[in-house]
């Protein structure tokens, strides 16, 4: 196999627990590496997640940024023109930053929900993501990835849910969930 070196098109989705976590592991290992991440958050949750507090220790070579106000579709409801004006604006900082060759790795963390909530063209990501820089590595997190961005990514992980600890009752834990 030829020793070749490019910039990946990562995808983490399926319902099983690890899809941000593990494009947060992969962000640690590039910074270890002198590589820059940048990760956006395309659904603002509404706990304050604990790895926006660590990222600040790494200055610029790490940084964290949760994009609009928080959109979460509950099923049925019409989904507010403003929230998919709000993704619209992350996806063009997301798509700046990832032609701008100023990141190594950029992380769209849940942006396949917007894409699947219908907020966001995956045909518009594919688009950026095809002329993306060389060298530029992006992870695409969140469950129902759309096909087209399937297809078009290097290495696509699917997260299954074996068991998980909230079926018990046991509600998220800070430091572990959040
Ligand atoms: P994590 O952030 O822990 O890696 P994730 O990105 O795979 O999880 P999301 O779909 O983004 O999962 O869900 C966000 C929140 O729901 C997180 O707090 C996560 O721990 C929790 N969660 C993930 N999978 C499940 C599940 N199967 N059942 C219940 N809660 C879950
Ligand atoms: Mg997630």
């Amino acid at each position: 196999m030829a020793d070749v070196r490019k910039g990946l098109i990562i995808v983490n989705t399926g319902p099983g627990k690890g899809k941000t976590t593990a494009a947060m592991g992969t962000a640690l290992r590039a910074v270890g590496n002198g590589m820059k991440v940048l990760m956006l958050q395309f659904l603002k949750g509404s706990w304050h997640y604990g790895e926006l507090d660590a990222v600040q220790a790494f200055g610029d070579k790490f940084v964290m940024k949760q994009m609009g106000r928080g959109f979460v579709k509950v099923g049925g409801a019409e989904t507010d023109p403003e929230d998919v004006r709000m993704v619209e604006e992350a996806w063009e900082e997301a798509a700046t930053a990832i032609l701008s060759t100023t990141w190594d790795l950029v992380i769209l963390d849940e942006i396949n929900y917007a894409i699947s909530y219908k907020m966001l063209d995956a045909e518009k990501v594919a688009e950026v993501l095809k002329r993306k820089p060389e060298m530029v590595h992006v992870i695409l997190t969140g469950r129902n990835a759309h096909p087209t961005i399937v297809e078009l990514a290097d290495t696509v992980t699917e997260m299954r849910e074996v068991k998980h600890a909230y079926q018990k009752g046991i509600l998220a834990q800070r430091g572990i969930e959040y």
